[in-house]
């Protein structure tokens, strides 16, 4: 059993996800709120394709 609960949604974590120091979070992330905060910090990272140049 699992009893740690995802410190943004409280919900339950199937995966523990291991928030980055510059997040200020205290605890793990579900994989939910972690793809959430990466989107918040690192906008466009998974968009923005930088192949110019090539
Ligand atoms: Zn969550």
């Amino acid at each position: 059993m699992i009893d740690e609960k995802c410190v943004l949604c409280n919900g339950p974590m199937e995966h523990k996800y291991n928030p980055m120091k510059e997040w200020n979070v205290k605890g793990f992330l579900c994989g939910k709120c972690y793809s959430k905060k990466i989107f918040e910090h690192y906008p466009g990272k998974h968009e923005r394709v930088n192949q110019d140049g090539h």
